[in-house]
């Protein structure tokens, strides 16, 4: 079957199991050589259907150009297709929330099947979501992994792995930057 084909059918089952969210799905050439994965959708990202469209997507692109990688040559996707939010019973307002490790699994079916639509030779996750995620082993932490590559077996195919910390930790630690910024220039040299 055809990578749009499965990906449409997967998207249209996604919708129906998680009826009732916000949904943001993956975006970018569907026969790419690389993947990259990232948590779920914030505000930002579903007021424009985009993944990576806010304050993460901006740190993002900064280590796209640094890893001399177009947007448009790649897909980009979630572990998780809907908003996780949670409201301030005070204002109202809604924020973000961390994935549970529910979530994960219930969502982890459709981010396999979307990894075999688009077969990418180079899968890059970012954090410890989509690293747990992909390969389903959730005592795997990213700060034992970042920039090193090894090779997950998924639906009888290789992939290379490559865990990346994710763009938005930049913003919470500083200190990550230069660790971030090395393991972007790793992967410049093998994707
Ligand atoms: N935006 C996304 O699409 N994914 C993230 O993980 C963070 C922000």
């Amino acid at each position: 079957m055809k990578s749009e084909k499965m990906l449409n059918e997967l998207y249209n089952e996604y919708t129906c199991e998680f009826t009732g969210n916000e949904f943001v799905f993956g975006c970018g050439c569907i026969k790419p050589r690389l993947l990259l994965i990232g948590e779920a959708p914030g505000r930002e990202e579903v007021k424009l259907s985009r993944p990576f469209s806010g304050p993460a997507g901006k740190h993002l692109d900064e280590f796209l150009q640094l890893a001399g990688i177009k947007r448009e040559e790649i897909y980009i996707t979630n572990a998780i297709k809907y908003r996780l939010s949670k409201e301030n019973p005070k204002t109202g307002r809604l924020s973000n929330r961390p994935a549970t490790r529910i979530e994960i699994t219930s969502s982890r079916p459709y981010l396999l099947r979307e990894i075999a639509a688009v077969r990418p030779k180079c899968i890059v996750t970012l954090g410890n979501v989509p690293l747990r995620a992909v390969t389903g082993r959730f005592t795997m932490n990213i700060g034992e992994c970042h920039g090193t590559v090894s090779v997950e077996k998924i639906e009888e195919q290789e992939y290379m792995l490559f865990p990346l910390y994710h763009p938005a930790s930049v913003i919470y630690n500083r200190n990550l930057k230069e660790t971030c910024e090395a393991d972007i220039l790793k992967l410049r040299t093998i994707w």
